[in-house]
C-alpha cells in the first residue's frame, strides 16, 4: 500500500516525498482542507513512511510491522468511531481525568476532538507536552498528529504553541486543521503549511471505482453531494441526507412564503430529534444555498443535483440580497454553533431572520 495508493493532492504528496529522500522534513507541519479529503490518511502515510525499514526513504510497504499498526488508526473505523461517542457521554470531569489519545504504536500518537463539541482540550495538550520528553523507542522518530487542531481552544492552543517553542528532539507534529486562519498565528508561523484541496471529477470517479458495493446511483449522488471528499462519502448516510434535506428545504420554503408560524414548528420538530448535530444542518444549508446560487446566477455543478428541479422552482423565488443575507445569518449560525447555543433557538433566530428579509423578484 504505497504512496502511489492516494488519491488527490499529488503536488503536497511529492513534496513530502522529496523531503523524506533529503531526510529533511521539517519539525512541524500544517495539514489544512475540507473534511474528509484525506488529512489524517496522508499523516498516516507520512507515518509508515518514517518508520517503514523495508521500503526507500520516501515509500512505505504497507505490510511490516510497524506499516500495518500506523495505517491500523484510521479513526473513521467503526470501533474508533464507537470510542469516540460513548466518551461524548461521559461526564466533562471523566473526560478531563483521561484525555482522549489513540496510539496503535508506540511512536504514533493521535490526539482527536473530543466530547459533544469536539474540542481539543487543555488536558490533551498537556498529554501531549508531556509525551514530546520522551525518545521514540522503536523507530527513528516519534510522530503526533494533532486532528483538530482548529478545534483547540485558548488554553490549548497556548499550550501547544510551548510544545512547538521547544522542539524536542526526534519528534515531529503534524498539526490538521480545517481551517489554518482558525489557529494562533504564531502556531501557524511555527509550522510548515500544505494545503489540500477537494478531490477533481476524475479522481472522485477512480475513488468510487474501489467501491464496488454501491450502485451506479449511489455513485452519482455521493459524487455530488460529497464535493471532492472520499471521507464524506463514505460518511454520509442517504436516508439522513434526504430526510435532513427534507427539513432544511421546509425552513427556506416557509421562510420565502413568510410563514414564520410554520417555521417556527418546523424548526421544533428537527431540534427534538436529538441525533441531529446543528453542524450537519448548518452545512446541508450551506450547500442549499450555493446550489440557488448556481441556478439564479450562473451554471456550475450543483450539489443536490438529484432535485435541480425543486431547486429551480425556490431559486426563481429569491434575489441576490436575499441569498447574500441568507448567508450572512448562516455565518452567524455557526458562530453561534461553536458557543454552544442551543440548536433549537439557533434555528428560529435564523428562520425569523429570513422571514424578515425581501425576498421577491
Ligand atoms: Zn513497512
Amino acid at each position: 500500500m504505497p504512496f502511489s495508493d492516494y488519491l488527490g493532492n499529488a503536488p503536497v504528496v511529492s513534496a513530502l516525498r522529496g523531503m523524506l529522500a533529503q531526510d529533511r522534513l521539517p519539525q512541524t507541519l500544517l495539514f489544512s482542507g475540507p473534511r474528509g479529503i484525506g488529512k489524517a490518511t496522508l499523516a498516516r502515510y507520512l507515518t509508515a513512511a518514517i518508520q517503514c525499514r523495508e521500503a526507500a526513504a520516501d515509500e512505505f510497504c504497507g505490510s511490516c510491522h510497524a506499516c500495518t499498526r500506523i495505517l491500523a488508526a484510521d479513526l473513521s473505523l467503526p470501533e474508533f468511531v464507537k470510542e469516540t461517542e460513548e466518551r461524548e457521554k461521559l461526564p466533562a470531569a471523566k473526560r478531563t481525568d483521561n484525555p482522549l489519545v489513540f496510539s496503535t504504536h508506540p511512536d504514533f500518537l493521535i490526539f482527536p476532538p473530543d466530547g459533544p463539541l469536539r474540542m481539543v482540550g487543555i488536558e490533551q495538550a498537556r498529554k501531549l507536552r508531556n509525551a514530546a520528553q520522551f525518545s521514540p523507542s522503536e523507530g527513528k522518530r516519534r510522530v503526533f498528529v494533532l486532528d483538530g487542531a482548529d478545534r483547540a481552544n485558548d488554553e490549548a492552543a497556548n499550550s501547544l504553541l510551548k510544545t512547538l517553542e521547544e522542539p524536542a528532539a526526534a519528534l515531529t507534529i503534524i498539526l490538521i486543521a480545517e481551517n489554518p486562519y482558525d489557529l494562533l498565528p504564531t502556531i501557524r508561523s511555527r509550522s510548515v503549511p500544505f494545503y489540500l484541496s477537494r478531490l477533481t471529477a476524475e479522481e472522485m470517479q477512480q475513488f468510487f471505482e474501489r467501491r464496488r458495493e454501491l450502485s451506479d446511483k449511489e455513485r452519482r449522488r455521493l459524487a455530488a453531494w460529497a464535493q471532492g471528499s472520499p471521507g464524506a462519502a463514505l460518511a454520509i448516510d442517504v436516508e439522513e441526507y434526504l430526510a435532513r434535506r427534507e427539513a432544511m428545504l421546509a425552513v427556506l420554503r416557509a421562510a420565502l412564503g413568510g410563514g414564520f408560524a410554520d417555521l417556527i414548528g418546523r424548526t421544533e420538530s428537527i431540534a427534538r430529534k436529538t441525533r441531529e448535530k446543528l453542524e450537519a444542518l448548518i452545512e446541508m444549508l450551506f450547500g442549499l444555498l450555493s446550489d440557488l446560487l448556481h441556478l439564479r446566477y450562473g451554471s456550475g455543478r450543483l450539489i443536490n443535483q438529484d432535485i435541480r428541479e425543486d431547486l429551480r422552482e425556490l431559486a426563481e423565488r429569491v434575489r441576490f440580497d436575499w441569498l447574500e443575507e441568507a448567508k450572512k445569518g448562516l455565518d452567524e449560525l455557526d458562530e453561534l454553533r461553536r458557543r454552544n447555543i442551543q440548536k433549537q433557538i439557533a434555528l428560529e433566530g435564523f428562520a425569523a431572520r429570513l422571514s424578515s428579509l425581501p425576498h421577491g423578484g
